[in-house]
Order: C-alpha cells, then sequence, then structure tokens
C-alpha cells in the first residue's frame, strides 16, 4: 500500500531540511502522564508497551516529541506524487 501522508518534523523544516520525518517509536525518558503510583522504583511507567509510551522521532535531528491530536493534524504533509 502506498502512504500518501507523512508527519514532518517542525525543527528540521523550520530550517528547510525536508528530509525531516517523524516516526512513532516508544520512549523510557517522556513523561507520560500517568499516574505516579504506576511508576517503578526507577520512576518509569510500568505500562511499557502501552500507547501512553509513544512520541514522534525525527529521522533527522532524532528530536522526539509528545503525540497530540493538535500536533498530529498540524505536521500531516501529503505526499506529492511526481
Ligand atoms: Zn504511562
Ligand atoms: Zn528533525
Amino acid at each position: 500500500m502506498y502512504i500518501m501522508h507523512f508527519y514532518a518534523c517542525p525543527l528540521c523544516w523550520q530550517c528547510g531540511k525536508h528530509e525531516g520525518k517523524l516516526t512513532v517509536v516508544k520512549s523510557q525518558d517522556f513523561s507520560c502522564g500517568c499516574k505516579k503510583t504506576i511508576f517503578n522504583k526507577d520512576k518509569k511507567c510500568k505500562k511499557e508497551n502501552y500507547k501512553c509510551k509513544e512520541v514522534m522521532q525525527c529521522v533527522l535531528c532524532e528530536e522526539q516529541f509528545k503525540i497530540s491530536e493538535e500536533f498530529l493534524k498540524q505536521q500531516k504533509m501529503k505526499i506529492k506524487d511526481g
């Protein structure tokens, strides 16, 4: 299947680097918004494989961004054919 859109890295695109595309990765460090009571002794969320750990990471600058509906809407880019 051909993917018709991608998510652009706001930092790279600001500098005209249009190779900066975001992919979804699971983050260990990002605060996920879960209640602290479910964190383990290393202060990491126990829900390791849950949606709460997912962030967008840029393939170019490796900056990570929190996923929100607003963010996705803003960064969604259509792939032009040709
Ligand atoms: Zn969590
Ligand atoms: Zn970037």
